[in-house]
């Protein structure tokens, strides 16, 4: 049987039970998944290195001849031979050579004085002088090693040779017929390189090659893979939408009453952008076709009022709501927002938590099963085994980034068709959005509510520290309260004690902020834990919450007027923006410190200059795609939301746009995607599918 891309790794020679397992541990399986496996380093082996300017604590290509080269037990661990040789150049100068266990490929080849070429780690021996440790070797009598050697991330028990040994079997039987999902006539338009090319320069890059372009994944081989899977992507989508066309959704058209007693009788007005939002969504549900739509609202911008309005028309409408949030301090905060706004309706509603003692639950769930209860809020809780709703009309998935494909996918998988609303904080660039996320619609709160003063955001080099503890300090005596935000739980291994939970809360305490009620917050806290440490900032027995990121979601402190971020370099400029919407929910001027550990670092200072300038989330998104491109933005924002691996490899938006319109034309061409040249489409849509990426549910 010929090797095909879904052939199993074992069908590889070389590949016994025990690398198949070692190498499936990693996610690959088959011969596709090995060639999309791609190195992670790539090593230059034509710079070489005279034995003479060898420095410790670097990596060399050094070459030589390979003398004195000795085998021998190790003191004390019998079965592991330790090896050594020297390393000579051509003036006779010598580097010791040492590997802990010969590898295999050396055995009994090297019996001295060949000429070889190594890469390896030098490093201080114990007498002071310059040994190289585990070096990777090629014998030069037989030619000239690959230029440039990629490295993969591998097992333990796979070697670097190994696996290209498996890759160069795997190109050499199907290297010419590995398609893609893109049609050749198409990719030969679009000017990108096959597939099989692409892949092949990326394993054994030819001569030329550039191993920093390569390493940072600007090579058009790079650009092939990225443009063959985005083409994927929006053959995907474009099937997406034909299907949407054609489903039937929960029409909701009654009367508009307890929606309009809801509005009439809010304690605020409405910002004409929540008003905006709540006409296009109400258009929406009243459609024929599920609405698929993306609630994109800067932090503080009054996305749950938009969505308990939703939630309140298809419960008006006689059908039933399930409101998924990622935490249950979040689920709690929904719920209650819903009675305090709606409690007068008469519309009852649950709540269901991964803590639900079990009878509360299985009433609970007894009465959703029974369409009696119309709206429920809750967590993951919400997509466990045995839930079912009689008649799910609407689902609505807060803080929606949080959430894998699979998630939201079971959410709707309750209701096959009910309308979908999706909430983020962490807007997409508008461009992006519209090209990538085709078949959403998207509502945005581009409005604060009033009475809102813009955080002022601030950096401050790590000496400054007692400066910006003032500030907090000035925040707390006038009766508000303040967030510090560390990188660390504790002083772990990898880091600084000083950036910890515990020991800022501990300096705090002790000097700064003496006198002051301080409170921590960790994602290794269980949850009953972290649930009391919010309540208490929530309901002000603390006054200074010391958190790391997890205080990142949602939470509503309208009291909470500082937040500090210790290490800031260390975030992203969207998760910045979501820390420091924990701020300004307030009437009160709210302050930002961002406090650098290194100041030296210019690309960091670039990036945090952005949030002093930036004060909404769009222009904070506009800043991040300008900075980092498209490619890095998805990248990071979607890793595992979408089904794309290569997203990073894009550098500039008109690659999306490109495979969007060739998807297009293809779709056009043959929409059931059955002509011979559609068969790679098929494939790679079906993987997409099998991801889980379905009926449009991502964002
Ligand atoms: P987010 O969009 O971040 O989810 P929330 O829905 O939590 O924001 O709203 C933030 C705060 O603003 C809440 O306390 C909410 O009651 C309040 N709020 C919402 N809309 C308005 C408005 N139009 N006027 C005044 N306050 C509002
Ligand atoms: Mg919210």
């Amino acid at each position: 049987m010929p090797l095909e891309m879904q052939t199993a790794l074992s069908a590889l020679s070389g590949v016994g039970p025990k690398r198949a397992a070692a190498l499936a541990d990693r996610g690959i399986a088959t011969v596709g998944d090995l060639l999309f496996n791609l190195p992670l380093h790539y090593q230059d082996w034509r710079a070489r290195t005279p034995l003479a300017e060898l420095k410790p604590a670097t990596s060399a290509v050094v070459e030589g001849r390979l003398v004195e080269l000795k085998e021998r037990p190790m003191r004390g661990l019998r079965w592991r031979r330790m090896a050594t040789g020297w390393l000579e150049g051509p003036g006779g100068e010598r580097v010791r050579v040492v590997w802990f266990n010969l590898p295999a490929y050396m055995k009994g080849r090297m019996p001295g004085g060949e000429r070889v070429v190594m890469h390896g780690r030098v490093n201080v021996a114990s007498d002071g002088g310059l040994e190289i440790v585990h070096p990777e070797v090629y014998p030069l009598d037989s030619g000239e090693p690959p230029a440039v050697r990629p490295v993969y991330g591998l097992p333990s028990e796979i070697g670097q040779r190994v696996y290209a040994g498996l890759v160069t079997q795997a190109l050499a039987a199907l290297g010419g017929r590995i398609g893609g999902a893109m049609p050749a006539a198409l990719r030969a338009q679009a000017g990108v390189m096959p597939l099989g090319e692409a892949l092949r320069m990326l394993h054994q890059p030819p001569a030329g090659a550039e191993p920093a372009k390569l390493e940072a994944g600007d090579s058009a081989a790079h650009y092939a893979l990225a443009f063959d899977e985005m083409f994927a992507f929006q053959l995907a989508m474009g099937i997406d939408r034909m299907r949407a066309a054609r489903r039937t959704g929960a029409r909701m058209d009654a009367p508009a009453s307890l929606t309009a007693r809801l509005l009439a009788a809010l304690p605020f007005t409405p910002t004409r952008a929540q008003l905006r939002a709540i006409d296009e969504i109400g258009a929406g549900l009243a459609r024929a076709h599920p609405m698929n739509r993306l609630l994109m609202g800067d932090v503080g911008s009054g996305k749950t009022l938009v969505a308990l309005w939703a939630a309140l028309r298809a419960a008006e409408s006689g059908w039933q709501v399930a409101m998924m949030a990622p935490t249950e301090l979040l689920a709690e905060q929904h719920y209650r927002s819903f009675t305090a706004l709606c409690g007068a309706l008469g519309m009852p509603a649950a709540l269901l938590l991964g803590k639900t003692p079990p009878a509360e639950r299985a009433r609970t769930l007894r009465l959703l099963a029974a369409g009696a209860i119309p709206l429920v809020f809750g967590t993951h809780a919400l997509i466990q085994e045995g839930v079912a709703l009689k008649r799910l009309g609407l689902a609505v998935i807060d803080e929606q980034h949080r959430f894998g494909v699979f998630d939201r996918a079971r959410l709707k998988a309750l209701g096959p068709s009910a309308h979908v609303l999706l909430m983020t904080a962490t807007p997409i660039p508008r461009s992006l959005a519209l090209t990538l996320l085709a078949n959403l619609d998207i509502s945005a709160l581009d409005e604060l509510p009033p009475g809102r003063t813009p955080v002022v955001t601030e950096i401050f080099p790590e000496t400054q520290i007692a400066k910006v503890d003032a500030i907090v300090r000035a925040e707390l005596e006038a009766g508000r309260r303040a967030y510090y935000i560390v990188p660390l739980i504790e002083g772990a291994e990898d880091g600084d004690e000083r950036l910890s939970v515990a020991a800022t809360a501990r300096r705090l305490g002790e000097g700064p902020l003496c006198g002051f009620k301080i409170g921590t917050l960790h994602g290794r806290m269980r949850p009953a834990e972290k649930e009391r440490a919010m309540r208490g900032f929530r309901d002000g027995a603390l006054e200074v919450l010391v958190s790391t990121t997890v205080v990142e979601v949602g939470i509503d402190v309208p009291e909470a007027s500082a937040i500090v971020v210790i290490a800031a370099e260390r975030y992203g400029l969207a998760q910045l923006h979501q820390l420091r919407g924990r701020v300004g929910r307030g009437a009160a001027a709210s302050r930002c410190c961002l406090v650098v550990s290194r100041e030296d670092d210019a690309r960091a200072h670039t990036r945090l200059g952005v949030m002093v300038r930036a004060t909404s989330g769009a222009e904070v998104a506009r800043a991040d795609l300008e900075l980092r491109g498209p490619g890095d933005l998805l990248g990071a924002r979607q890793s595992g939301a979408l089904p794309l691996r290569f997203a990073g490899f894009i550098r500039d938006g008109r690659l999306i746009e490109q495979a969007r319109a060739l998807a297009e034309i293809w779709l056009k061409r043959d929409p059931p995607l059955e002509l011979p040249e559609s068969a790679g489409a098929r494939v790679a849509l079906l993987r997409m599918l099998d991801f889980g990426f379905s009926l449009g549910d991502i964002g």
